[in-house]
C-alpha cells in the first residue's frame, strides 16, 4: 500500500495543540501543482473532509485512558496516536485560489502532510441508515440509552443545551436510567410522559434523553423548583428521581463553586474566569457520569402518577384587534361577540421563564 502526499497544511502552529484550540483558527492547504486539476469545482462544497498524516506522532496504545479519563480502544477514539497516523477532519472551505485552499476548523499543525480531500456530504457521511432515521428519528438515542452510553448522550445533549454543565449531565443520567427501568427506549413510546419539577439545565438533559419535550406535549411542568423528574407510562407505571446530593458539588469541587459564585451569581467574572468555569463545568459534567445513580438520586417507584390527558385540539379564533389566530380557550370574548387575544385584552397571563412559572399582569 502506498500513500502519497497531495499537499501540505500551513498555519501558525508549529507545536501540537489541543484539537479544540486548533479548530478555532484558519489554515491554508497548499495542494501540490500536479494535483491542481483535481480541485476543479471544489468551491461548490461548503465543507470538505481533509485526511492528513500525523507525521509527528509515533507511539500508540491499543487501549488507554482517553479524554475525560475513561478507558477506550484506539479505534473508539480520535487520538492522533494510531497504528496508521491518519487524521480526518471536516473543515469549512472559505475560498480557493488556484492550488491554495483557505479553510477553517482544521486540527492539524503547520507542515502536516495532506493525503486526501473530498467534499463532505452529510447524507453519505452521516452514521446510520437514513431510512431508519426517517422512520424512527430517535433510533440512535434509543441505542445509546439501551447501551448506557452516557458520554455520547451527554455530548449530544450539549447540542440542544449549548454548554456542558453538571445539571445537564444529571438530567441525561436520570432520563437514561428511568427509560431503561420502565423498559422504554423503544423509541416510539408515545405514552411516555416526563413530569419535571424544575426548569434548570436539568430539564434539557431530560428532554434530550427521554424525547419528552415542551413541543410534543409529553412534558408536564410542575413549578416546584426541585431537581426531580417523574417518568411514567400512561397505564400507570412510574419512577421518580430526586437529586439529593445538594452538597456534592460544593464538597467535591470547592474552587469551582467559588468560580460559579463569581461568574454566574455575582456576574463579576473576567473573560478568563468564564473560560475557566466553562472548562470546569465540562469536566465535572463528564465526571458525574461515572457515579452510580443511587449515589446522586433518591429513586422511588410511583404507581399511577397523576397524568394529564392527551393534548386537546382546540378550535381556532381570530383576534378582532390584531387579526392573529389563537387557540379558542386562550382568548377572551366580549359582549359584542368579538374575540380578543390575551395580549390585546391586557388581561394577566402566565409566563414560563428563568424564574419559573408566574403570572404577569
Ligand atoms: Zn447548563
Ligand atoms: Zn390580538
Amino acid at each position: 500500500m502506498e500513500i502519497e502526499e497531495i499537499g501540505v497544511v500551513k498555519n501558525r502552529f508549529t507545536e501540537p495543540k489541543s484539537p479544540d484550540h486548533l479548530r478555532k483558527f484558519e489554515s491554508t492547504i497548499e495542494v501540490n501543482d500536479e494535483y491542481l486539476d483535481g480541485l476543479e469545482k471544489i468551491e461548490n462544497s461548503e465543507y470538505l473532509q481533509v485526511l492528513f498524516y500525523f507525521d509527528r506522532s509515533d507511539d500508540y496504545e491499543l487501549i488507554a485512558p482517553r479524554r475525560h479519563g475513561n478507558l477506550r480502544g484506539v479505534f473508539a477514539s480520535r487520538s492522533p496516536h494510531r497504528p496508521n497516523s491518519i487524521g480526518s477532519t471536516v473543515v469549512k472551505l472559505l475560498y480557493r485560489k488556484d492550488a491554495t485552499l483557505r479553510v477553517k476548523g482544521l486540527d492539524a499543525i503547520n507542515n502536516t502532510p495532506v493525503i486526501d480531500i473530498k467534499p463532505y456530504a452529510p447524507p453519505f457521511d452521516r452514521s446510520g441508515n437514513e431510512e431508519i432515521q426517517k422512520n424512527q428519528p430517535r433510533a440512535e438515542i434509543v441505542r445509546l440509552i439501551k447501551t448506557g452510553d452516557l458520554e455520547e448522550l451527554l455530548t449530544r445533549a450539549g447540542v440542544l443545551h449549548g454548554h456542558y454543565c453538571p445539571f445537564l449531565a444529571l438530567g441525561v443520567m436520570a432520563g437514561q436510567y428511568a427509560l431503561n427501568e420502565l423498559g422504554g427506549g423503544s423509541g416510539d413510546m408515545e405514552d411516555l410522559i416526563a413530569i419535571l419539577e424544575t426548569n434548570s439545565c436539568f430539564s434539557d438533559g431530560i428532554q434530550y434523553s427521554t424525547g419528552c419535550t415542551f413541543g410534543n406535549n409529553a412534558l408536564v411542568y410542575r413549578d416546584y423548583g426541585k431537581t426531580a423528574v417523574t417518568m411514567a407510562i400512561r397505564e400507570g407505571k412510574g419512577i421518580r428521581l430526586y437529586y439529593n446530593q445538594e452538597d456534592y458539588l460544593e464538597e467535591n469541587y470547592p474552587d469551582r463553586t467559588d468560580l460559579f459564585e463569581k461568574v454566574v451569581k455575582n456576574r463579576e467574572g473576567t473573560e478568563e474566569d468564564e473560560r475557566a468555569l466553562k472548562q470546569a463545568w465540562t469536566e465535572i459534567a463528564f465526571d458525574l457520569l461515572h457515579k452510580p445513580i443511587e449515589e446522586l438520586f433518591k429513586v422511588e417507584r410511583v404507581e399511577y402518577p397523576d397524568l394529564p390527558d392527551y393534548a386537546p385540539i382546540y378550535e381556532d379564533k381570530y383576534c378582532s384587534h390584531c387579526g392573529e389566530k389563537y387557540m379558542a380557550p386562550k382568548g377572551i370574548g366580549d359582549e359584542n361577540g368579538s374575540n380578543i387575544c390575551i395580549p390585546c385584552s391586557g388581561e394577566p397571563y402566565l409566563q414560563l421563564d428563568g424564574s419559573g412559572l408566574r403570572e404577569i399582569s
